[in-house]
């Protein structure tokens, strides 16, 4: 279908906000190697849907993933990277609460350690307010949903596992 006008509108908004917000007020991939940009050409960030991006682009399972090979220009980043490692939860209520994405747990060292961390207050901001302007879409809601729910599935997966 191709990205429609209000798709543009809200991903030049939410790129700008996160353009430069960082999840720490210092550098977090200085204290880690920057492991979440340690990916392979295999390896690929989902972009939302009709998301622009100069990265290479493959089509697997109906979604479309940024491929980088572990380099890219800091203002071309995928909205997945630029969000990581925090995730826009959507409220029943419609608002959008903005919690640490266990996904991440196997890669970056402020997920496993999230309850210690002092992470900036104008990120976590940002990042609401990219998930707020997402909800605009109903496409980008529909992926935002899909995406809760399946983290929902994996986490309870896990807590039945480690509870044996
Ligand atoms: S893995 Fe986590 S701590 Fe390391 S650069 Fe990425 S977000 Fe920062
Ligand atoms: S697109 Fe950029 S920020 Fe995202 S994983 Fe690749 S190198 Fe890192």
């Amino acid at each position: 279908m191709g990205m429609t006008r209000k798709q543009q509108r809200i991903y030049q908004k939410a790129f700008r906000l996160l353009r430069d917000a960082t999840p720490l007020r210092t550098d977090c991939g200085v204290l880690c190697g920057r492991r979440c940009c340690k990916g392979d050409d295999e390896t690929g960030m989902l972009l939302f849907p009709e998301e622009p991006t100069v990265l290479r682009v493959v089509e697997t399972g109906g979604r479309r993933l940024a491929v980088c090979g572990g380099v890219c220009n800091r203002n071309e980043r995928p909205l997945s990277c630029r969000i990581f490692p925090f995730f826009p939860f959507v409220k029943a209520d419609g608002g959008v609460d903005v919690r640490i994405d266990p996904r991440g747990k196997g890669v970056c060292p402020l997920v496993r350690q999230s309850q210690d961390v002092l992470f900036s207050h104008r990120f976590l901001h940002r990042v609401r307010r990219v998930g707020q302007q997402l909800c605009r879409d109903g496409e980008c809601r529909a992926c935002l949903w899909r995406i809760q729910q399946e983290i929902a599935q994996q986490q309870a997966f896990e807590a039945h596992f480690s509870a044996k």
